[in-house]
């Protein structure tokens, strides 16, 4: 599975008949290169980028914009419009800081998008320069497998061919939509997708979902002014988080002012003569009885009820497998059920995340390309942050989790809620939550959950100490930052 270099260029030579180890070669109308990858975002991206530093020929097919989610409808927008959001909030705050803000504040949705639309061009132009400057070809159009053998699989773009000994699927995902069967009126919604398209802010928001992505998107809508609901089908939102973490940002959302319907799921949507629609929410509580609400001149209703993997490409003809969710099925290393094929990212479903593709695609390439033959990534004690308001940070077990697989006497658990001292100031208030997972009897952290102002910042230091295995006497033995929220993680008793 593993090829070296000059096995890499010898199967080249039987393909192409000479030796290139930047430039693609073209036999019998297939091109065929050392790497070939399908998708350019995150992790297809710097996969290819990383491969040819170490000499190989790399190309990259993409039908979309070049970035992939994260940078055009994903990570880097949404930041922006959660700084804008965080503006928003401490307007707020500013007369409780002595300042007079002249009346009234306004706001204006089109001057923020099109200066991040710019950004997001730019970030486009740089990732070609980039692939440019790393020699990986830049194939514009869909890319397929075809079933034939080149003798590798064969991927087609717009009728031309492409074929390499080492195939990277890294082809993302894309955000679900309810069928009109299932939800008359559905399509009048929009996905996290259309909402970067959204030329104004909405007065009157229906968000569905209890993920992060709704939590995200309400949040931002909601400080920046917008009339918000979310809509979610259980108690509360972010339910695989901490628990103490998911009943939180629900008191957190509350507090802040959107109305949450909980129990609940949307029933129809119809659209009135002005172009205002209508949203029939069901809440079905456990305790309680059913009732019917009607929300009316809703100006945007945004679907963000999950994603699924893009694995449309024609996999059976290869003999890529799905695993039961419909991700594509990988080892540890990457490997598919295919030899010579490999897979990163979303589109094989653990932990979607930008950094994960990015660290799971580079260490493919050490692998492949560089003889680091064991090198793999670990999928454990990933960090992780949800731009909610307050900010959430997390890592490693949850205290239901560790409490399941350690037991309960084997496992410690540190807590603290307080209010930072920023609102010390202000009328508005928000809480900072801290939880440690302790592992007895050397209370090694195992878990981390944080939500708070400055949270977000706060988690990449402890991940470094939770990897390394830090212990809480670790923690303790680390003298505190005063006055800040993150002191509280080493003095908390
Ligand atoms: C609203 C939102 C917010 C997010 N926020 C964060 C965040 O804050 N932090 C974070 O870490 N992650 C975040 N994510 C997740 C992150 O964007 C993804 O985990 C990451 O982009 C996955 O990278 P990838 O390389 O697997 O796929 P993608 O980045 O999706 O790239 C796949 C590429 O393949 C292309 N493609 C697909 N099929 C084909 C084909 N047949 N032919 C040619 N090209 C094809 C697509 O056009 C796309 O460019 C967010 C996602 C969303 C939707």
């Amino acid at each position: 599975m593993q090829a070296s270099i000059g096995k890499l260029l010898g199967r080249i030579r039987v393909i192409s008949g000479h030796i290139s180890r930047s430039a693609m070669q073209s036999s019998k109308d297939i091109t065929t290169v050392d790497y070939l990858v399908l998708g350019a975002g995150s992790g297809g991206i710097a996969s290819a980028r990383r491969a040819t530093e170490f000499g190989i020929s790399a190309a990259i097919i993409e039908h979309g914009r070049l970035g992939g989610t994260c940078v055009n409808v994903g990570c880097v927008p949404k930041k922006v419009m959660f700084y804008t959001a965080s503006h928003a909030e401490s307007l707020h705050d500013h007369a409780d800081y002595g300042f007079t803000v002249p009346q009234p504040v306004t706001f204006t949705w089109k001057t923020i998008k099109e200066k991040r639309d710019a950004y997001i061009k730019r970030l486009n132009g740089i990732y070609a320069a980039n692939l440019e400057k790393a020699q990986v070809s830049h194939i514009q159009g869909h890319g397929v497998f075809t079933g034939e053998k080149s003798p590798y699989p064969v991927i087609s773009v717009a009728g031309k061919r492409y074929s390499a000994p080492n195939i990277l699927i890294a082809t993302g995902g894309y955000a679900l939509f309810p069928s009109e069967e299932e939800i008359p009126g559905a399509s009048l919604g929009i996905t996290s997708d259309g909402f970067f398209d959204l030329e104004d802010l909405p007065k009157k928001t229906v968000v569905v979902g209890a993920g992060y992505i709704a939590v995200e998107l309400a949040g931002i809508l909601n400080a920046l002014g917008s009339e918000t609901r979310l809509v979610i089908r259980r108690h509360q939102a972010l339910r695989n988080f901490d628990s103490a973490i998911s009943e939180n940002v629900t008191l957190e959302m509350q507090n802040a002012g959107i109305a949450v319907d909980k129990f609940s799921h949307v029933k129809q949507v119809v659209k009135d003569s002005s172009g205002k629609l209508s949203v029939t929410i069901l809440s079905s509580p456990p305790d309680g009885d059913a009732c019917t609400l009607v929300v009316n001149d809703v100006e945007c209703l945004i679907w963000a009820i999950g994603r699924n993997p893009n694995t449309n490409i024609g996999l059976d003809k290869v003999g890529v497998e799905l695993d039961a969710k419909g991700n594509i099925k990988v080892d540890e290393f990457q490997n598919t059920t295919v030899p010579g094929v490999y897979s990163v990212g979303d589109v094989q479903g653990k932990q979607l995340l930008t950094p994960v593709a990015i660290a799971a695609g580079r260490r493919l390439a050490h692998r492949l390309f560089n003889n680091e033959t064991n090198l793999k990534l670990s999928y454990e004690n990933i960090p992780t942050v949800v731009f909610s308001h307050p900010p959430i940070g997390t890592i490693g077990f949850t205290e239901e989790e560790a409490r399941k697989q350690h037991g309960d006497k084997n496992i410690k658990i540190y807590k603290a809620s307080f209010t930072p001292m920023y609102y010390a100031m202000t009328q508005r208030k928000e809480k900072c939550l801290m939880k440690l997972v302790c592992l007895l009897p050397t209370e090694k952290v195992i878990g981390l959950h944080m939500q708070g102002v400055g949270c977000d910042e706060m988690l990449q230091g402890f991940g470094v100490a939770i990897k390394m295995g830090a212990t809480k006497a670790d923690f303790d033995n680390c003298v505190a930052i005063h006055p800040t929220s993150s002191e509280e993680f080493v003095t908390m008793r």
